[in-house]
């Protein structure tokens, strides 16, 4: 809009001089603009072996928790998913059997969890609701793939391993 409005600059017309045929003046002074460029405190990093650091507000990923015993913290009420505004969050609910203590921490479990990082907007919302201090975000942020399944995280992806498990 703003190209359409604002008056294009006219077409200089006139005639080259010598010195503007021979382009050298120019391919000076577009390489004093280079080294200009080189002495001076550079903008960019060499992501991925170099990183900014994250703001203190940064959220990214998120994590589902165990607590100290290796059980899931997670109790399926679904307050993260009523909570998402992007509606990211899915989940099954399903009850604990006998002889699986160990494996959860209350009667209720999430038996299927899943976040759609592509609608995920990381607000932060779905960490605020949660009751059981279930689900961080946390400073490491979802990696490319070149399919959408690729970015849809189950249990698995989201939760925290046990000591000397490898994801
Ligand atoms: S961070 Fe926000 S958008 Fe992403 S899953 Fe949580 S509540 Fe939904
Ligand atoms: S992560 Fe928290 S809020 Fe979401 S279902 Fe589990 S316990 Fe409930």
């Amino acid at each position: 809009m703003q190209a359409l409005t604002n008056r294009a600059k006219p077409v200089d017309r006139r005639p080259m001089t010598f010195m503007e045929k021979i382009y050298l003046p120019a391919i000076a002074k577009g390489m004093g603009i280079t080294l200009k460029h080189i002495f001076q405190k550079k903008e960019t990093v060499r992501y991925p072996e170099q990183k900014r650091p994250f703001s203190p507000v940064f959220r990214g990923l998120h994590v589902l928790n165990r607590d100290a015993e290796g059980r899931e913290n997670c109790t399926a009420c679904g307050l993260c998913a009523v909570a998402c505004p992007a509606e990211a969050i899915t989940m099954e609910a399903a009850e604990r059997k006998p002889g699986e203590e160990n494996l959860y921490r209350e009667e209720k479990y999430a038996a299927r969890y899943e976040i759609n990082m592509l609608r995920c907007i990381f607000c932060g919302f779905c960490e605020e609701a949660c009751p059981k201090d279930a689900i961080y975000l946390t400073e490491t942020f979802a990696p490319a793939h070149y399919k959408r399944e690729g970015f849809i995280y189950g249990k698995k992806d989201l939760l925290v391993p046990m000591p000397g498990e490898k994801k």
